[in-house]
Order: structure tokens, then C-alpha cells, then sequence
């Protein structure tokens, strides 16, 4: 983040790009809505016709799996196309980035984010999910990152199969000693089933139960605070809504709001920790986060003070002050 904000993002999916197998979950099709890799050459088309600069990201597979060739195709058509001062974003899977010939080829363009896409640091969730299953290359990987201080952002996943809430929050407990004082980005992904993938056959057959929207909204929530306080910068919580994912998903938490929702969890589980009972202030900023999706956040902490809504709005003000009571 500069000074002046986040730079715009423009994002371009590459699906499946770069990937050796399928993790069970993983439909990049419905989730990206792009079928085909866009070439490096339209990628330069488009950036030609930028106004100003861009963080333009590369989304939607791994993006060092891609062979150095390729990799470096697609980082020139940013520096050689995009406005200046434009910066570069992509995600990746762990493990990539062990190689070093990739690392210094990267090093030379302004990467303002390597995310790596973790989901997770069990080892048996990680199996489950047939992805590679050591957490420790995982570990391995952002410390090669960060001992050469190129900028790293994660992203992890909740409700994934044989995943808990405690494996989550460790989880995060373990990648905030990984980053110490830095801030990464974080984006958390409540597992969804879509149509079509190996997850689908799981659920059908028995062997995997998704999320409810109660149950994902108090993990995230709980996954989000502990990020909130041990220094993350959750820059997304939920996949991107769309027409075709709504049409596509078959199980699992999907809500438009559910990232509003585990917002405004994290929060009232933080006041409670202060407070169980209030008074309770907060920044006006938060507002919604009390009075959203049909006064959500009050009714939570209401639950959690073990007492009404009614009561507990009295016992919650806003700096700056609100004029009217927000039920
Ligand atoms: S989750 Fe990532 S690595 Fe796995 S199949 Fe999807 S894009 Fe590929």
C-alpha cells in the first residue's frame, strides 16, 4: 500500500495455469469465469490501453509452475506495456520458489505481492485435498521469500475436508511467526463445492460435509480476528460473486454477504473478549458491521452478551457519535 492507498488492481486469470494436479476443490473455469489462458500478447494489448498505473495481477493458477520462459513472457508484457509505476501481483503454489533461477528472474520486475495460496498447514487436510502434503516446504518457501525480502501475501482456506476451526487458527499462529512485524495480505477462502469437482463426488458419496453459513461465519470470524490482532491485512474474505458461481455452487457456505458476515463476527467476538457484557465503543467506521444483512452484528452480540438486541444497542455507542439508535 502507498501513500496514496492501494493502487486500482487488474487482475487477469490465467486457469489452471502452471498446475500439476487438481486440488479437490479447485474449478478455476466457474470460479475465474475465464476458459483460456489469455496469451501474453493480449495481455500487452490490454495494458496498452491503460489510463494510469495498474497492480496487475496474475490469478487463477500457479504462477511459477509456468516455466521460466513463460513467466518471464507475461512479467515483460507488464513492464514493456503497462503505464509506469504500474506493479505486479500474482499468486502461486508453494514450493515454486525453492528454485532460484525463478526467484532472481522475478526479483527484477516491481512485484508488489507474491501470494501464496496455502490453504492450509495440516498435513492430513492438505492430502485430502491432493495437494502436496508437507507443510514444511510450505514454511520453507516464505522463509527463502522473506530472507531475500520480496513482498509475500497468503491465502488460506476454511471448511476444507478434515480441516477444524483449531487447526485454522493454528494455522494463522504459525504463519504469523513466520512474518513477524510485517503485514502481509491475507485472503480467506471459505471452501465451496462446485459442480464438477472431486469434492462434489466426496459430498455425494458421504465423505465430505461442507460448512453451513452459521458454522463458516463463526470460523471465519474467529480465523479473521485472530489475523486482525496478530497484524494481518485481510484484503478478501469469500470468492468473487458471480452469476456463474452462484449457478455452478452445489454445497457450502455461499452468501453474497458472507464476508460482511465473518467481518462483523471477528468484531463482536472482540468486544465480547474486552467486555462480555459492554459498554462497548467502537468506530463509527463500523457501523454496518452492527446494523447490516438484517442487524447481524447485533444480533451476534447480543448472543454472545446473553442478552437482546434491544439491550445490547443501548450498551454500544460510536465515535463519532451516531444521533439515533441504530434499532
Ligand atoms: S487450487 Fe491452485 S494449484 Fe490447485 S488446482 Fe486450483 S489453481 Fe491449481
Amino acid at each position: 500500500m502507498g501513500m496514496n492507498g492501494p493502487m486500482k488492481k487488474l487482475p487477469f486469470f490465467l486457469p489452471f495455469g502452471g498446475c500439476r494436479g487438481r486440488c479437490v476443490y479447485c474449478s478455476q473455469a466457474v470460479i475465474t469465469g475465464v476458459d483460456e489462458i489469455p496469451s501474453p500478447e493480449h495481455v500487452s494489448s490490454v495494458l496498452r490501453e491503460l489510463d494510469g498505473p495498474r497492480e496487475v495481477c496474475f490469478f487463477g493458477g500457479s504462477f511459477c509452475r509456468f516455466g521460466r520462459s513463460a513467466i518471464k513472457e507475461y512479467l515483460d508484457s507488464v513492464v514493456n506495456n503497462a503505464p509506469e509505476g504500474s506493479r505486479i501481483r500474482f499468486s502461486t503454489y508453494p514450493g515454486d520458489l525453492s528454485d532460484r533461477s525463478v526467484r532472481d528472474l522475478i526479483r527484477k520486475y516491481p512485484i508488489a505481492c507474491i501470494e501464496l495460496g496455502i490453504p492450509s498447514l495440516d498435513p492430513a487436510v492438505l492430502s485430502l485435498c491432493k495437494r502436496d502434503a508437507d507443510p514444511g516446504i510450505i514454511l520453507a518457501d516464505i522463509k527463502t521469500i522473506m530472507d531475500e525480502s520480496l513482498p509475500l501475501g497468503v491465502q488460506i482456506m476454511i471448511g476444507l475436508p478434515g480441516q477444524t476451526m483449531e487447526s485454522s487458527l493454528s494455522d494463522i499462529r504459525k504463519l504469523a511467526e513466520s512474518k513477524g512485524p510485517l503485514s502481509w495480505d491475507l485472503r480467506i477462502y471459505p471452501c465451496l463445492v462446485i459442480e464438477g469437482t472431486e469434492l462434489e463426488s466426496m459430498m455425494r458419496e458421504g465423505r465430505y460435509s461442507p460448512l453451513k453459513l452459521d458454522q463458516a461465519i463463526e470460523w471465519g470470524g474467529a480465523v479473521l480476528g485472530s489475523a486482525l490482532s496478530l497484524g494481518f491485512n485481510p484484503i478478501r474474505i469469500g470468492l468473487q460473486e458471480s452469476e456463474l458461481l452462484t449457478s455452478k455452487v452445489r454445497g457450502g457456505p455461499h452468501h453474497p454477504a458472507l464476508g460482511e458476515m465473518i467481518a462483523s463476527e471477528a468484531l463482536v467476538r472482540k468486544l465480547i473478549k474486552n467486555s462480555r457484557t459492554g459498554p462497548w465503543v467502537v468506530p463509527y467506521e463500523h457501523l454496518s458491521k452492527f446494523t447490516g444483512h438484517g442487524c447481524f452484528g447485533l444480533r451476534r452480540l447480543a448472543e454472545f452478551a446473553g442478552s437482546t438486541a434491544d439491550i445490547v444497542s443501548d450498551k454500544l455507542s460510536f465515535f463519532p457519535p451516531v444521533s439515533t439508535k441504530i434499532i
